[in-house]
């Protein structure tokens, strides 16, 4: 847990225009780790900011791959912050597979394809946590920002919960779901399933009791 406030020693910002629009990116070290904030607009002293705590996930970030919805709900959360012209998108690394990191979600990928685990499974198979994922360096970087209250893009309980362990007040929830598809529907029955989160879509994908993994 990263528990004391960002120094400046650990911050670096500047200006950053994308094919979205403009932004501030921050980047911050926090817990061993270079994350980096997308600030929009000016949320700096306000309540009921607009974020989104967002995992690293390179295969569906950056590769834009369909067993898992991180690569949508990256680029939706973004879109809905520039619609919204106010927001902070937290980009927090050291978070792939749950915190497991890359080679080993890679190796869960396989047991996934190869022995139909699902998400879960695949990860205790190899000896390894279902979720270590730390939060506390979003709350750091939020405080930072002079964020006062949010409403938190998140279908996950644990993400809020975190949050207001960390001093954020998360005063709404706000849905951020990506529908299901044949590659996704096993790893967001799962997430739902078994993990606890709120994903209401997957119910209403016809071949859900057919895919158990994907
Ligand atoms: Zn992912």
């Amino acid at each position: 847990m990263y528990e004391q406030a960002l120094s400046q020693d650990d911050v670096a910002e500047s200006e950053l225009v994308t094919r979205r629009g403009r932004f501030r990116a921050v980047a911050f070290r926090a817990g061993g780790y270079e994350h980096m904030a997308l600030v929009h607009g000016d949320p700096v002293g306000t309540d009921r900011v607009l974020v989104r705590i967002h995992s690293e996930c390179l295969t569906g970030d950056l590769f834009g791959a369909l067993r898992c919805e991180c690569g949508e709900q990256l680029s939706a959360a973004l879109d809905a912050i520039v619609r919204e012209g106010s927001g902070v998108l937290v980009y927090l690394r050291g978070h792939e597979g749950r915190g497991i990191g890359l080679v080993a979600k890679v190796r869960t990928h396989v047991l996934q394809d190869e022995e139909g685990l699902d998400t879960l499974d695949s990860a205790t198979t190899l000896g390894l946590p279902v979720d270590i994922r730390d939060y506390s360096p979003a709350a750091a970087v939020l405080r930072y920002l002079g964020v006062r209250s949010v409403r938190l893009m998140s279908n996950n309980p644990d993400k809020i919960a975190a949050l207001e362990s960390g001093g954020l007040p998360v005063v709404a929830r706000v849905p951020l779901l990506v529908p299901a598809n044949d590659h996704n529907i096993g790893y967001l029955t799962a997430k739902r399933d078994r993990l606890g989160h709120d994903l209401p879509q997957v119910g209403l994908f016809p071949q859900h009791c057919t895919r158990a993994a994907e």
